[in-house]
């Protein structure tokens, strides 16, 4: 499942694997989880060789259940730290350096790997694309730039205008960069369903994905 930040992928993918009893796994966490220990041991993120040797050496434990997709960096749980403003504001450079991205996405393919025969619901923005071209479902989640920052300055807990209109900036300031970026950018896969849930409730989009899941199924049975 791909799409852009407030798109509703994670509340979707998680109630998809609840539903149907797979494996969840969040590639954005790992991106954030990357970032946030670059910032706390103060690496330039610009310094793209420093950022990819931290990647190299950082061992992440990532779980893949969707009521606790918990995650942590060298056995130090980051969960509580990796969706402050400021590494929402550094994810998307330092998920542009090529190296980062090679060396997360062959981790994110072991765990696609480990997780059969059960399976697994994996959202991100590349997975289609680039993580799990084979995969039997794409979904591309989308939503207008100005629902997506609203729902992101609900989950923050914001309530004033000015703290909308910085959010949606920021959104579009990420979206540019993840969709612009040379190394697997955000792009929606030829055999995609998309889905925009502007006007759609979760339960809606859910729904959805299931049929979906299901027409996939009786067409290869
Ligand atoms: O999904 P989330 O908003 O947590 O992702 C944070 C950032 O991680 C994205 O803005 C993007 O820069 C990066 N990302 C990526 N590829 C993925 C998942 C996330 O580049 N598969």
């Amino acid at each position: 499942m791909d799409g852009p930040g407030g798109s509703g992928k994670s509340t979707v993918a998680r109630e998809i694997a609840r539903r149907l009893g797979l494996r969840y796994l969040d590639t954005g966490a790992m991106y954030r989880a990357v970032t946030q220990v670059a910032l706390e041991s103060r690496i330039d993120i610009e310094d793209h060789n420093a950022v990819a040797e931290l990647a190299e050496r950082a061992v992440l434990t990532v779980g893949t259940s969707p009521d606790n997709p918990a995650i942590a960096v060298n056995g130090e749980a980051v969960d509580d730290k990796i969706r402050t403003r400021a590494v929402t504001n550094a994810v998307s450079a330092v998920a542009a350096v090529p190296a980062v991205r090679r060396r997360l996405v062959a981790r994110q393919q072991q765990i696609i790997a480990e997780a059969s025969p059960v399976g697994i619901v994996v959202e991100g923005r590349d997975i289609g694309s680039v993580v799990a071209p084979h995969a039997p479902v794409k979904v591309f989640l989308t939503a207008s730039t100005e629902v997506r920052a609203l729902r992101r300055s609900h989950q923050l807990g914001e309530k004033g205008i000015d703290d909308v209109a910085r959010t949606l900036a920021e959104l579009d300031r990420r979206d540019v960069l993840d969709s612009t970026r040379a190394a697997d950018p955000l792009a929606i896969p030829d055999d995609a369903i998309v889905l925009d849930s502007t006007a759609l409730s979760v339960q809606d989009v859910v729904d959805e994905v299931l049929r979906h899941c299901e027409r996939v199924s009786a067409r290869a049975s």
